[in-house]
């Protein structure tokens, strides 16, 4: 029996504080026994470090998010620099752009994505890409990167999904494609290669059917995935086992 996964989750995140043993114990009842935690900074990727468990295989990421370029300095960058090298490091990200909130510093936004892309080619790290309002941008600048990756919490259309699988990136999905509004992420889940495909919570964000309206947590991606097995008509299995294979295809060092 294969195991579930978590490619993108932020159990290091303040939401998680007061339970997170719990919520280690509920990913394993759920029989999710792998997770990657992404890191926006690096107190919270020194603390993700000391996340550990026995049943649980956790694979760690750091980025400077593009929220935050405005706020990060060359001195902070210097430090995440650091820690890029660092082999317990095994992805850059979340790096993008976002101008859903800041569009006046999209240069600034470019800079950054374009420097973190550049350190992850050098060392051979796969990227976590965060694209917001931003899809045509983000395309022009990974469509030359020479890097691999992965489009975290995929939210465009089935045609662009497309594209970046032809730069060879891996499309996930989280859990607004169980949501009652679901047409285009369901589009996409079957506009994507098999072996192009990830799932993720994106938690403490974004929780899926049943549980919306909660906090998110890495057990609830068994909800997403079984929701895209079901929707795909392939056993869940057979989806799982796939899942799982390029999960370790894309974040293998
Ligand atoms: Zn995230």
């Amino acid at each position: 029996m294969m195991n579930w996964l978590d490619s993108h989750c932020h159990i290091n995140d303040e939401a998680f504080k007061d339970d997170l043993d719990e919520v280690l114990a509920r990913m394993v009842e759920n029989d999710v026994l792998e997770a990657m935690i992404i890191s926006s900074h690096v107190e919270d990727f020194e603390y993700a470090l000391r996340i550990d468990s026995d049943q649980i295989a956790f694979k760690r990421s750091l980025g400077v998010y593009p929220g935050d370029v405005n706020e990060t300095d060359e001195k902070t960058f210097e430090r995440f620099k650091e820690f890029f090298a660092d082999e317990r490091c095994q992805a850059i990200g979340e790096i993008g752009l976002d101008y859903h909130w800041d569009k006046e510093n999209k240069e600034r936004q470019k800079g950054f994505f374009l420097s973190q892309i550049e350190i992850a080619r050098k060392l051979d790290k796969p990227i976590i890409v965060h694209s917001r309002d931003a899809i045509q941008d983000t395309y022009d600048i990974l469509k030359d990167a020479g890097v691999r990756g992965v489009m975290h919490c995929y939210s465009d259309s089935p045609e662009m999904a497309r594209e970046f699988v032809k730069l060879g990136f891996y499309i996930s999905i989280a859990g607004p494609v169980t949501w009652k509004n679901a047409r285009v992420p369901l589009e996409v889940v079957k506009a994507v290669p098999l072996e192009r495909l990830l799932i993720e919570t994106d938690c403490p964000y974004l929780t899926p059917v049943p549980k919306r309206g909660q906090r998110n947590e890495p057990s609830y991606v068994v909800y997403t995935g079984k929701k895209i097995a079901e929707h795909l008509g392939i056993a869940e299995e057979a989806f799982k086992k796939r899942i799982n294979e390029n999960y370790h295809e894309l974040f293998r060092l």
